[in-house]
């Protein structure tokens, strides 16, 4: 199951949260520790999504393939600095297709979106939140896969006004009533505040003065990154971190 990371803080060079650690985003995609629910690398794509420094909505760079092959990361990444970043390492649920647009961030506007886990009974389970959506939504999903589809539901509920916590909470409570065993860890930012549920798999976070990293895996042996319990909502910004039950929104 993909791995992902949101940063938060005074702009780093994105190779510093992607590559350089020693349990970065790019030793997970073939050593990570924590899978679950099948899988065991993360090969299948990756993606970064960034906020440039001068302002302006974020930037994305998405492969299919695997983020140790991909030749132009290095350079882009030493040289592109953000004080807002989603990242994810993606391995493809079985049956679902690897393609550049299937990796995540999926974005829209101001906001960047991840998953990491699967939609029990897909397609068929949430055919009745899909059949809700606008039919243009359905057609231009990024791809024919659960995260897609689980970004469009989120999109919908921003879109009509909702806060980020309760469009993230609505969603992993309506998908997981109608396809119960789900894993839905979802990452929502807007580049200031990140939003993050824990159901079903790994997360970790690490607060220093002005800076907050969300995280599948810490990516060092920092003693401050703490786990987060399962069935929780994350809400953090570079000033602090809140935490509550995610059935409560
Ligand atoms: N099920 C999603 C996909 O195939 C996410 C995969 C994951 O978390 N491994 O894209």
């Amino acid at each position: 199951m993909c791995r992902h990371l949101a940063y938060l803080g005074p702009p780093v060079p994105l190779g510093a949260l992607l590559l350089d650690p020693p349990h970065s985003l790019l030793r997970q995609s073939w050593a990570p520790r924590d899978m679950r629910g099948g899988g065991t690398v993360n090969a299948d794509g990756f993606g970064v999504g960034w906020y440039p420094p001068d302002g302006g909505p974020p930037v994305r760079y998405r492969r299919g393939t695997p983020i140790w092959s991909d030749a132009t990361l290095p350079e882009l990444a030493a040289a592109t600095t953000s004080g807002g970043v989603l990242a994810a390492v993606r391995s493809a649920t079985v049956g679902m297709p690897v393609l550049d647009t299937a990796a995540a961030p999926f974005a829209e506007g101001p906001w960047l979106f991840s998953h990491n886990g699967v939609i029990r009974g897909w397609p068929d389970s949430v055919a009745g939140l899909a059949g809700r959506l606008p039919v243009r939504d359905l057609l231009t999903l990024d791809a024919p896969t659960d995260s897609a589809l689980l970004w469009a539901l989120v999109r919908h509920r921003l879109r009509a006004g909702a806060e980020p916590a309760r469009a993230v909470a609505e969603t992993v409570a309506a998908v997981a009533a109608a396809a119960p065993g789900s894993r839905l860890n979802l990452l929502l930012t807007d580049g200031q505040t990140v939003v993050a549920s824990v159901a079903g798999h790994a997360l970790s976070v690490r607060r220093r003065p002005g800076a907050v990293l969300l995280a599948s895996e810490p990516y060092d042996d920092d003693p401050g990154w703490q786990a987060v319990p399962d069935g929780r909502l994350v809400v953090a910004t570079a000033a602090g971190v809140r935490t509550d039950a995610l059935a409560a929104g």
